[in-house]
């Protein structure tokens, strides 16, 4: 059976759907205005795990996540500029042409990561409708007040009705003592209010009419409406990064409950990446883009690492564990991710011991493969599962199993066929299905290289034509130690050889 941990009980409940068979997921998924990093791609990993082993356990599972392509504020602030149309206006782009480039750029780096889509990912501007009349919603219950043409949730008289803080555990007096006074929050009533419409500056370029004000949603109403709108008003799995329990997901809760509905069941929160014990962000200005990992363009990286070299590092930890980067722990992540790549392919060599054959007493028990190989393999991998996604301890399982598959091929033990057969496909199933594994180094080396050096070649086309050489050396020669040898045509393309 199986348990997760509950971010809202703060502990470890079993899994229990709404509606037996089905599962309803929501994710907060990427603000749009910037290339995903290592935090962004352990968030994606994480739920693409527990994803992958819902399917695996024969769930139907509707799996929504959002993309955030407007209403993002900067830093929790309600006033200042929307995110991505701040990074437009300085590049003299419209805002969507931003938020579609990094969209494309996110869907073809989780590609690489073997990150699978979805099953809905809603756009926050393709919602506006649904979330203005959310608003209206919260409004009309009065935990909402409109002032200047902006809507601000009243987090005080939510308080004295529901549990403000249930979710991260914070009380309205603490959070008090730690906020800003109410200089520069311009209409708000109360400094724990947030916005859930604002009206636009007239430099503002990215708005739409409603009828407060010609404006914008709130960073938090886009997941409240969307979740209701593909789930229901109940729904089983909220997850996200933990760095979103509060204020997002606080709010999201207050914004749902206000307008009656259940919400979800369980919240699941992954930790975060961490980089010589410091948090990893964009905003603090040490976070490495998974472009920068594939390339090795980044002076905290020796070398460039492949996206499975990052899924299987993200995968030994435990997604409520932090995770610290560095070179050493990803060397050490490349080589354990080839162990098990290797051992699939050995798994082919084996010859086995013929089925119906009386030898069982011939054999030396000593040659005998152990039973945990032979016996109920599937379900002690997926008694560690179970327990809260424990995917450390499957890795830890599957190494063990690598050394009795070690231990078969050089013939100090024994198989039959049956049992061969299935420990193939168990081995195969866990490794590729539900970790999301792939050989890069198999067969197909170059066609499974073939994406991503596609990209890294033309992201290094873009540094030369905006002239920008210094990063398309660096490029060359982040590739070059990595045993990838770039050559340069005269029709300005590039070609590449794995050395
Ligand atoms: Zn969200």
């Amino acid at each position: 059976m199986l348990t997760i941990y509950n971010t809202l009980t703060r502990k470890k409940e079993v899994f229990e759907p709404l509606v037996p068979g089905h599962v309803g997921m929501y994710v907060c998924g990427p603000t749009v205005y910037g290339d995903p990093h290592l935090g962004h791609a352990r968030s994606a990993i994480t739920f693409d795990l527990l994803y992958r082993y819902l399917l695996a356990s024969s769930y139907k599972v509707r799996y929504v996540r959002n993309i955030t392509d407007v209403g993002h504020l900067e830093n929790d602030a309600d006033e200042g500029e929307d995110k991505i149309a701040k990074l437009a206006r300085l590049q003299a782009l419209e805002p969507m042409e931003v938020a579609h480039h990094y969209t494309v750029r996110y869907h073809r780096f989780m590609d690489m990561l073997g990150v699978l889509t979805p099953s809905i990912e809603p756009t926050a501007s393709g919602h506006i409708i649904e979330q203005i009349e959310m608003v209206g919603r919260i409004l009309e219950a009065g935990y909402a007040y409109e002032a200047n043409g902006s809507v601000y949730f009243d987090v005080e008289k939510y308080a004295r009705d529901f549990d403000y803080g249930a979710l991260s555990g914070r009380f309205l007096e603490d959070m008090q003592s730690g906020s800003r006074s109410l200089d520069g929050q311009g209409d708000k009533r109360s400094p724990f209010d947030f916005a859930l419409w604002k009206r636009a500056s007239p430099e503002h370029i990215m708005r739409w009419p409603s009828p407060w004000s010609e404006g914008f949603p709130g960073w938090h109403m886009e997941c409240s409406a969307m979740s209701v709108k593909y789930l229901g008003e109940r729904f089983d799995i909220h997850g996200g990064g933990m760095d979103l329990v509060f204020p997002h997901h606080e709010a999201e809760i207050a914004q749902g409950t206000a307008c009656g509905n259940v919400g979800a069941r369980y919240w699941m929160h992954n930790n975060m990446v961490t980089v010589g014990g410091q948090k990893m962000g964009k905003s603090l200005g040490n976070a490495i883009t998974l472009e920068q990992f594939f390339t090795g363009a980044h002076p905290l990286l020796e070398r460039a690492y492949s996206p499975m070299t990052i899924r299987f590092f993200m995968l030994q930890a435990h997604y409520r564990s932090t995770l610290d980067f560095s070179n050493e722990a990803l060397q050490a992540a490349e080589k354990g991710l080839d162990r098990l790549m290797r051992a699939v392919e050995t798994l082919d060599k084996i010859e086995p011991i013929e089925d119906n054959t009386d030898l069982t007493e011939d054999i030396d028990p000593n040659q005998r493969t152990p039973v945990f190989i032979t016996k109920d393999l599937y379900s002690r991998l997926q008694w560690h599962m179970d327990n809260d996604l424990n995917s450390p301890q499957v890795i830890a399982m599957l190494f063990a199993i690598v050394s009795e598959i070690n231990n078969i091929h050089d013939g100090s033990r024994n198989i039959y066929a049956e049992d061969l057969a299935e420990l193939k496909h168990i081995f195969n199933r866990w490794v590729f299905d539900i970790l999301g594994l792939r050989d890069e180094k198999a067969a197909g080396e170059s066609n499974s290289l073939a994406p991503v050096m596609e990209l890294v070649l033309e992201l290094r086309k873009d540094a030369k034509e905006n002239k920008n050489w210094a990063l398309s050396d660096k490029i060359r020669d982040g590739l070059a130690a990595a045993g990838i040898k770039v050559m340069d045509k005269k029709d300005g393309t590039s070609e590449w050889q794995q050395q």
